[in-house]
Parts: C-alpha cells; structure tokens; sequence
C-alpha cells in the first residue's frame, strides 16, 4: 500500500505480534531460537543473524528511504566500517573533505592500515572530484549537510559523477535525516544515518543504518553485518522504533525553531556569522531548496572578535542549552567545534574552512522556541 512519510514512520514494516496480537513490536530479548529438527526453524536462529525486533526496524527504516533493504548496526561507524570492507588493498574511496571527525579517523587510521587509499576533496564542485578518479575508484562518500559549517553538496550531481565513473556514491545522511532528505531518490546507491541522531531523537541510544536497493550490493553488506557482528540489541531497536514514530513532528519543528533561532541570531549584535542553509545568501541555498524539505534544526555561529573566552563564557552560562556532544535529540545542545569534535584538525586546517575558536554549534530541539531565544539573550549578555 502506498504511505506518504507520517503514515510510514508509524505503519511501515511493522506488524501487530503474530503470537499475542500486541500492537507494539515486542522485544524479542533471546539470543537463540528452538528448531523442530536441525535446520527446520521459522526464520530464526541466532541474534547476530536475525532478531524479529530488528527486522522490524531495518524494514521501517528501509521504508523511509524508499529503499528495499534496512541494514542496522551497533553504531553509525560500525554502518560506515561495514561500506568500507566491501573493498580490498588498492582501492580508492573519495570522501568530502568537510567530514565526520569519526569518519575520518576511521578512514585514515584503521582502513589506511590495510592499504585502502582516500581522498579527501571539497565536493561543491564536481570537477575537483573527477580529477580524483582512477580504475581503482569504488566509492565516493559524500556528508551533506556538512558538519559543523552546515555546507551543502549537490548529491544529483555527485551521482552522475559516481555513474558516469562506474562507482558507487554513499550519503552519509545524518544531519538530513530521511524526513529532510532522501539521498537513493538522487542518484546514490548507499544511505548512511548515525541512528543516533534524529532518528533515534532522544539521546538514548547508539545505533547506525545502512539503507540500499540493489539486491547485491544488500547481500554483501549483511554478508558483513553477520560475519563482522557489529549488531544492535532488541531493546534499542525497541527505542529506535518508538522514537521514529514520532520523526515528522520533530523534524518540522527542528526545522521551524532552526529558522526561528537563525533569524536571532543573524540580528544579534555580538555575533559575526551564522551558518544555516535556510538563509537565502547561503551559498548552497539553492541546492538546499532543491534535495532538502526543509533546513533543519542544525546551526553553527561565530562571534565578534572570534574570542575563544568569549565562547566560552556563552556556552557556560547557557541554561537550556546543554554543552554536550552528539545532535539530533529533543532537547537542545551546543558544542565548541575547535575543542570537540574537530579537536584534532591543525588550526591552520580548520580555520581556513571558516572552523574558527569562536564558532559554536547549536543543535535546536523541540522546546518553545521563545525559551531558547531568551536563553541565548541571557548567555550572550555575559560578553
Ligand atoms: C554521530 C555521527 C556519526 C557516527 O555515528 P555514531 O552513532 O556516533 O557511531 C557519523 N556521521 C555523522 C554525520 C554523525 O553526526
């Protein structure tokens, strides 16, 4: 049956239990499975394989990214080190180079070691990524938007690039979610969440996802799931699906407070720049309006003088804005960049992409945005 986007985070792939009639998905919290007669089960017989809580989650999932396979994983980067063992020494992946901190030392320090090669190239134009590709070329992995300066990449453009090269093209589609973005609709061939994130959208869990539609390229990648065993629980599954249900409502208004508080922010006096894609002199606004539903709640901002006293004093003094690491969940977050998570990126490195020691990172929840106004006016006096 055919299901617009509210009606698939609460219906799609799921069943009322078989055995009872239970309307929610139980948790099946069994590591095995009975079987009548060596190999004569029903489907199930052995957690890291199979887990009906988990099927029924990686079919959501699947569902809300038009895709025919929902794949979960224990993290976002168990997800993304699944991708990166299809390949073998000599291969080539080319990766945004405005990245994941985790990404990239995933990258670099576990699969450089085993002779996988990565380049790391600013994908707003897509000639600078052709130049990259060779006959050992099999991915192009692309963040968008990107974190934390909230830059956006055209992924039609990057997919006729990935199809014109014979390679595949992976989204990391995290900051998007599959409410704001649906990155197989675009030409891409895997979609990658941090599940963590919005999907999961109340700081409770670590999960991760990969959703595709070819059927083979589906084979390999729970060939790994299985064989590497990076699997998530029941019981997060449980959450997982309980916070999906609610998705399309948090996701608008993350996305109205977002504008709401960029609006603030762009006129207050003690701040130099803001970054949402929502603005129209973004500079992939347009690109933003043409692949995303709407900006999202993700926002990044410097201050005057770029103090990083100044800061600090904001991020301290704030009191519903928590400074904590991660995104995505309902309750408001900030995050200082330079010191977090892009920590160890040379100064000089990210100071030219605009990461400065001034820059805070604001994921808006879902509160009343009149609050958080009022918060950041009472955190911003201390300056
Ligand atoms: C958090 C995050 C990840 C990593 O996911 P984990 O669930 O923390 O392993 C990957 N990509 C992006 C964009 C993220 O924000």
């Amino acid at each position: 049956m055919f299901m617009k986007f509210g009606t698939k985070v609460i219906h799609a792939g799921i069943e009322p239990d078989p055995s009872t009639g239970a309307i929610m998905t139980p948790i099946y919290q069994t590591s095995t499975y009975v079987q009548k007669s060596p190999g004569d089960h029903k489907g199930y017989e052995y957690s890291r394989t199979h887990n009906p809580t988990r099927t029924a989650l990686q079919d959501n999932l699947a569902a809300l990214e038009n895709g025919k396979h929902g794949i979960c994983f224990s993290s976002g980067l168990g997800a993304i080190d699944a991708v990166v063992k299809m390949f073998k020494p000599g291969d080539e992946i080319i990766s945004t180079s405005d990245l994941y901190g985790g990404t990239y030392r995933l990258f670099t320090k576990i699969f450089g070691q085993y002779g996988i090669k990565f380049h790391f190239v600013p994908m707003d134009d897509p000639k600078l990524v052709e130049e990259k590709i060779n006959q050992n070329t099999k991915l192009i992995w692309v963040e968008t938007p990107t974190n934390p300066m909230m830059n956006i990449i055209d992924l039609r453009k990057m997919s006729e690039v990935a199809k014109k090269a014979g390679v595949l093209l992976a989204a990391d589609n995290t900051f998007a979610s599959p409410y704001l973005q649906n990155p197989l609709d675009l030409g891409a061939d895997i979609v990658m969440h941090s599940v963590t994130k919005y999907l999961g959208g109340h700081s409770d869990v670590v999960m991760g996802a990969l959703i595709v539609n070819d059927d083979e390229l589906a084979e390999k990648l729970v060939f790994i799931q299985n064989a590497s065993g990076a699997t998530p629980g029941p019981q997060d599954c449980f959450l997982v699906l309980r916070g999906i249900k609610t998705l399309h409502l948090r996701m608008e208004r993350h996305s109205q407070n977002g504008k709401t508080i960029a609006a603030y922010l762009k006129n207050h006096p003690k701040v130099d720049k803001v970054y949402w894609p929502g603005f129209e002199d973004h500079p992939n606004h347009a690109i933003a309006k043409k692949q995303m539903r709407d900006f999202g709640g993700m926002i990044s901002f410097t201050l005057h003088g770029n103090r990083l006293e100044d800061a600090k004093k904001v991020m301290e003094n704030f009191k519903l804005f928590s400074l904590a690491e991660s995104l995505g969940g309902v309750e408001s977050l900030c995050g200082h960049p330079a010191s977090m998570t892009h920590a160890s990126i040379p100064r000089e490195e990210r100071e030219k992409v605009g990461l400065v020691d001034s820059l805070i990172r604001l994921s808006v929840g879902v509160e009343d945005a009149e609050d958080l106004k009022n918060d950041l006016a009472q955190a911003m006096s201390f300056i």
